[in-house]
């Protein structure tokens, strides 16, 4: 099975390689088969991928924003028309369920594209009257944008922060995750035969200092990083250096609380949904699950129920629900989480073990009798694993679930509407759901508050992150000097 690109990295609308950088070697999660074999990016790349970038910038900036509109609409027909063969290629990069990549992936980084097409031409500056004189705002682009990936959602992370980027008037160097490298090189190549001129959208790859080194060039106004709370502190801390934009889209350990009155398949599907979709591994998962007492052993015993039903399995199988983890790294991560969480007490009532298909999978795993100390319930574990916590009142559930440095996302489950709203509006997050979870539409902003972030991508929101204001003072008449 191979998947080897062209080249390592897409830069000035081409594949460019450069085999004095250090070898990535790309493997399929689910068998261990080498499937690609690239290089980092050196200094001459980087180099040429923000001069490259800088240039082309300063004429796309000056085009007319419906122009610019048009090719993203293009990229996103033809990722949708490919849709089958860029999901392929997505599974095979991070061993998720091609059941799961043909639909969230590349398709909402369809969205995106297209999302941003439509609003990009109706961003305005205003105009301020002043009697006789008046100010007007332009907002203008922020320059060179930065991308920096996580190996999660590799092509979707690609199209959230190209999307709104390009359709203002930026250009961007994106440097995916090594682990899953190949997805952005084909959103390159495909923004490229859409028409989007070459420098624009650049794919540089490498490890965390090929990450570091785009971060501190002087060329780089912003830069919009996806990855864990660690290193959003040492990119943000330098990107503070040069004074420059960020978006930070960082972890999670977010509550998903379950009360009494909630419609007990939904909340349960929810929870499987918020631990079990992509192995877990997802930034928004709801990792601790507060169901209300009066509910808990019913919640359990279905939840155990339908968990043993999920298919583990070849992740190219259509029927296939759940995939191995992303690398064996990750892998022994979440196997000494699952170790720590029973040594510390945790109840196993689902999972718990390497699954009989041996390799990089993990059974999908829940425990119950989770207390607010234990590690799991603190800990973000990017795996299959559920910790189901109880509680008895409305505050008490409402402080407990703010006790944590995270806060990006959610949810509650409820028919009382009103106490649905009510909790939401106390909970620490900056993505809430009621009696729904993990649904992440391009038109609605996505990202976190306290340690999970900084900025918003997706929906409105993300244009105040790709743009900055200049204002315009005209005077209209004599100036009016005391001296
Ligand atoms: P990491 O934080 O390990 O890495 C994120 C990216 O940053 C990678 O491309 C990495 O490169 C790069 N990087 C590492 N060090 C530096 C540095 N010093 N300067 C610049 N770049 C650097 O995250 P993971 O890839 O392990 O992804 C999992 C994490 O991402 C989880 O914590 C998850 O919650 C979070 N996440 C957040 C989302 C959100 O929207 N809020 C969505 C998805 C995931 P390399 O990997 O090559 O070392």
């Amino acid at each position: 099975m191979r998947a080897q690109p062209k080249a390592s990295h897409f830069v000035n609308g081409a594949y460019v390689e450069d085999t004095a950088g250090a070898v990535i070697e790309v493997v399929y999660p689910a068998t261990g088969e080498m499937i690609a074999r690239l290089h980092e990016a050196t200094p001459a790349v980087i180099d040429t991928a923000l001069a490259g970038a800088a240039a082309a910038q300063r004429e796309w900036a000056a085009t007319r924003p419906v122009e610019r509109a048009r090719i993203l609409r293009r990229a996103a027909e033809s990722i949708r028309a490919r849709n089958t063969e860029l999901s392929r290629l997505e599974t095979l990069d991070t061993g998720k369920p091609i059941q799961e990549t043909e639909v969230a992936d590349w398709p909402s980084g369809a969205d995106a594209l297209e999302y941003f097409a439509g609003l990009a031409p109706t961003v305005t500056g205003e105009t301020i009257p002043l009697g006789r004189d008046f100010v007007y705002t332009i907002r203008e682009p922020l320059g060179v944008c930065v991308g920096i990936g996580a190996w999660n959602y590799p092509s979707q992370i690609a199209c959230w922060k190209a999307a709104p980027a390009l359709s203002l008037g930026n250009a961007m160097v994106f440097k995916p995750s090594e682990v899953t490298p190949l997805g952005a090189l084909k959103l390159a190549e495909i923004l490229v035969e859409a028409g989007l001129p070459a420098g624009l959208f650049n794919v540089v790859q490498g490890r965390g200092s090929v990450g570091a080194a785009l971060v501190t060039d002087k060329r780089v106004a912003k830069v919009s990083l996806t990855g864990s709370v660690p290193t959003g502190r040492r990119v943000y801390a330098a990107a503070a250096e040069g004074i420059r934009h960020v978006t930070m889209e960082l972890g999670g350990k977010s509550p998903l609380i379950v009360f009494d009155d909630a419609d007990l398949e939904s909340a349960i599907g929810a929870a499987m949904l918020g631990n079990f979709y992509s192995a877990g591994q997802i930034c928004s998962n709801g990792t601790r699950v507060f169901v209300q007492k009066g509910i808990k052993d019913r919640f359990i015993a279905r939840l155990a129920e339908r968990t043993r039903a999920i298919r583990l399995g070849d992740p190219l199988d259509p029927e296939t629900q759940l995939g191995p983890l992303v690398s064996a790294q990750q892998f022994d991560k979440v196997m000494a989480y699952i170790a720590k969480a029973e040594a510390e007490g945790g109840r196993l009532v689902a999972g718990g073990s390497r699954a009989a298909l041996g390799g990089l999978y993990v059974e999908p795993t829940a425990f119950a009798d989770v207390t607010d100390e234990m590690t799991l319930a603190c800990e973000e574990v990017f795996g299959p694993v559920m910790a189901i916590l109880d509680f008895e009142t409305e505050d008490e559930v409402i402080a407990r679930a703010n006790a944590t440095e995270f806060g990006l996302a959610a949810g509650v489950f409820t028919a009382d509407l009103a106490r649905g709203h009510r909790v939401v509006g106390r909970l620490q997050a900056g993505t809430c759901w009621i009696n729904a979870y993990n649904l992440t539409p391009v038109e609605g902003p996505f990202g976190g508050v306290k340690s999970s972030g900084v900025g918003r991508e997706n929906g409105k929101a993300a244009v105040e992150h790709y743009t900055q204001v200049k204002s315009v003072y005209v005077g209209m008449g004599p100036v009016d000097a005391p001296y």
